[in-house]
């Protein structure tokens, strides 16, 4: 049962992975998630529906468009197979419902989230507000005993990351701060993993930058905070509660 549901989870992983790069095309254009088929950036064709088949249209297309040959960006076969293994991940490693389906929340949100954030230095709160809610609605109806504790790690992951966001607006956004919380709900306890692990990988990331670019280099080319926090969730979502659990019996 459980390959089989680990395999249906990374089929529809690629459709909604398809779907999550119109979103990251999309929401910041301000246009219509839903409106409207895409079409060809160069040459303003319609996609046909046999050519926007997750991964395997790209492939077969050799990544051009089929009407002018235009090359298309690597990035969204990509982002299908990422979105697709996050979710087979979370159906590989849930032990129940509430967990899968925060996990899948959490997970499907963290990928617009780090593309947009990667393109425009932000993170929409179009995306954050829907995800907070969606996790407190979702966390209460499966998980009613678990809801204070996660209540409670939002809570705190957004205190953690508000003082370094006030004390350097320019290191740390509202949006990263708001991310912050939006994990916590999603999560639970193992929040805490998450923030440690994009804490310490963002500034390990920021030593190599600035090893290469010297320190006026690396000022320059900070980059946002927002994908070491997706990061940080998804290991989290692996391994953090085995991590508490290891460090509260070693202490
Ligand atoms: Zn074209």
């Amino acid at each position: 049962m459980l390959p089989m549901l680990i395999a249906f989870a990374a089929a529809f992983g690629l459709l909604i992975g398809s779907f999550l790069n119109v979103v990251a095309y999309r929401l910041p254009a301000g246009t219509s998630v839903a409106a409207g088929r895409s079409e060809c950036p160069s040459c303003h064709h319609q996609i046909r529906a046999y050519d926007n088949v997750p991964v395997l249209s790209w492939l077969l297309l050799r990544g051009r468009c089929r009407d002018c040959a235009a090359p298309i960006s690597r990035r969204y076969p990509l982002v299908e197979a990422v979105t697709a293994v996050l979710w087979a991940l979370v159906a590989a490693i849930a032990d129940s419902t509430a967990q899968a389906v925060l996990g899948i929340v959490m997970v499907t949100a963290l990928v617009p989230i780090t593309l947009i954030d990667l393109d425009h230095r932000r993170i929409p709160n179009a995306i954050t507000l829907p995800t907070a809610i969606a996790a407190i609605a979702v966390g209460t109806a499966l998980d009613p005993s678990g809801q204070v504790e996660r209540l409670i790690a939002g809570a705190a992951a957004f205190a953690f990351l508000l003082v370094p966001a006030i004390v350097r607006p320019d290191g740390m956004g509202m949006g990263d701060v708001k991310l912050a919380g939006v994990l916590g709900l999603c999560l639970g306890a193992p929040v805490a993993v998450g923030i440690l692990v994009a804490l310490v990988v963002g500034s390990v990331a920021g030593a190599v930058i600035a090893a290469r670019k010297g320190v006026a280099g690396a000022r320059r080319t900070t980059i946002p905070f927002g994908p070491y926090l997706a990061l940080g969730g998804v290991v989290a979502l692996v391994a953090g509660q085995p991590l508490i659990d290891a460090y509260v019996k070693t202490f």
